[in-house]
């Protein structure tokens, strides 16, 4: 069992954390994706592909940190 609540989208899947940029503060929720950049609603953080950057500053994936 996970130590922390989950199901915050009702979901309560593994791998569905939500991610922090460091530099600008975007969060990047699982739950919604980035439409706007061809990621589903649903994409892990993992999940992504190592080519996406942050929608608002442009920073990489090591950037994040898990929130
Ligand atoms: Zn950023």
């Amino acid at each position: 069992m996970p130590c922390r609540p989950r199901g915050r989208w009702g979901r309560g899947e593994e791998g569905m954390d939500s991610y922090r940029c460091t530099l600008c503060g975007y969060v990047y929720f699982p739950a919604i994706g980035d439409t706007d950049h061809g990621v589903k609603p649903g994409t892990a953080f993992d999940d992504l592909p190592e080519t996406w950057k942050c929608p608002r500053c442009g920073a990489p994936k090591s950037r994040f940190k898990k929130v």
